[in-house]
């Protein structure tokens, strides 16, 4: 970290800034320039707010070298990661696999809806059994009774499942019926607590960006799970919140470029949830792999009118066959062998 000094400092506050540095101790290495005086913070960082700094009269900025997210940090790690999703499901470093499914697990229908995602070659089952709904007045989803369905569908079609955890509490339950990848979505990306009990188990989690959530505090999210020892993260850019609102959220294709360059964390995209209307989810979908994710979350459902939440957003079976088609295509270019002119 580099900590630039004001040219109005004098040398006595100098000392005192190098010295408050030392106690806390960190090495320093102070040069001085013409213009400006740079104070190099040598060590581990991470404990120092730079925001703290540069609040202080005789600091002009703070600068980190070093990212605050260490085990996510592709430097310290620079092959991919691959994480295994279980039942033969591998996903990252050129494993690309597409979760599908309703946005809620509802009842018989999801059994209709995962052997028609199957068949079109998606290869983890997604279904919301906890909802994190934005009103309380709203289906909150089927709770355990739908883990079970899940869980049932997914050993017929020897699929992995993926569905949400939102209370800590909840993480043994999960555990116990052998749920294959907790997500832990959007509006919980920066829930401390949660994330450190996921981090607790070796269970795969499917991270979701939240709304508002800059890349690196996305990274230090899952610097959360890591840090407690589960390393099987698998990031998820979902679509931020902007001023538009055309569309539910705005897709960052940038970030699964960015944030390939800077983790070794699979990264997958969620077309669904990024644009909000059914019309606008394919196009999504094939930007997110033309950009390399690693793979794709999608809402499929039989019967979208009646779906208990996000209808507006549901692919038909045959829309996500289609999709899966085009898919492949764009995969097959992504990952051709052509000489670089
Ligand atoms: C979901 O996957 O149904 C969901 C609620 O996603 P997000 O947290 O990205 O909104
Ligand atoms: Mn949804």
């Amino acid at each position: 970290m580099i900590a630039e000094v004001k040219n109005t400092a004098t040398p006595e506050q100098l000392a005192q800034f190098v010295k408050w540095i030392e106690d806390r101790g960190y090495k320093t290495n102070v040069s001085g320039g013409d213009e400006v005086t740079i104070v190099g913070i040598i060590g581990d960082t991470t404990k120092i707010d730079p925001f703290l700094l540069e609040s202080m009269d005789i600091i002009e900025r703070v600068q980190r070298i070093t990212e605050p997210f260490k085990k996510a940090n592709r430097k310290f790690h620079p092959e991919d990661s691959v994480v295994d999703c279980g039942h033969g499901v591998l996903i990252g470093g050129g494993n690309f696999q597409v979760m599908a499914g309703p946005c809620s697990v509802e009842g018989d229908n999801l059994t209709q809806i995962a052997r028609a995602v199957k068949a079109a070659g998606a290869t983890i089952l997604r279904g919301g059994a906890f909802k994190p709904r934005t009103s309380p007045y709203t289906s909150q989803g089927m709770g355990e009774a739908g883990l079970d369905l899940l869980m049932e569908a997914g050993a017929e079609l020897d699929m992995p499942v993926v569905t949400e955890v939102m209370d800590p509490r909840d993480v043994q339950l999960f555990l116990d019926k052998g749920v294959d990848i907790m997500q832990i979505g959007a509006r919980n990306a920066q829930n401390f607590p949660l994330l450190r009990e996921v981090g607790k188990t070796t269970t795969p989690v499917l991270l979701k960006r939240g709304m508002s959530e800059t890349i690196d505090e996305f990274l230090m999210a899952a610097e959360y799970v890591m840090s407690e020892g589960n390393e099987n993260v698998i990031l998820c850019e979902r679509g931020i919140r902007t001023f538009e609102t055309r569309t539910r959220n705005t897709f960052d294709v940038n970030a699964i470029s960015v944030l390939h360059h800077l983790t070794h964390l699979p990264v997958i995209g969620d077309p669904s949830h990024a644009t909000g209307y059914t019309r606008y989810v394919r196009p999504a979908a094939y930007a997110a792999t033309a950009a390399g994710a690693d793979g794709l979350q999608i809402e499929v459902h039989n019967n979208p009118s009646e779906a208990w939440s996000d209808g507006a957003q549901a692919l038909t079976p045959d829309m996500f066959a289609d999709a899966m088609r085009r898919i492949a295509l764009i995969r097959e270019a992504v990952c051709a062998d052509i000489e670089e002119a």
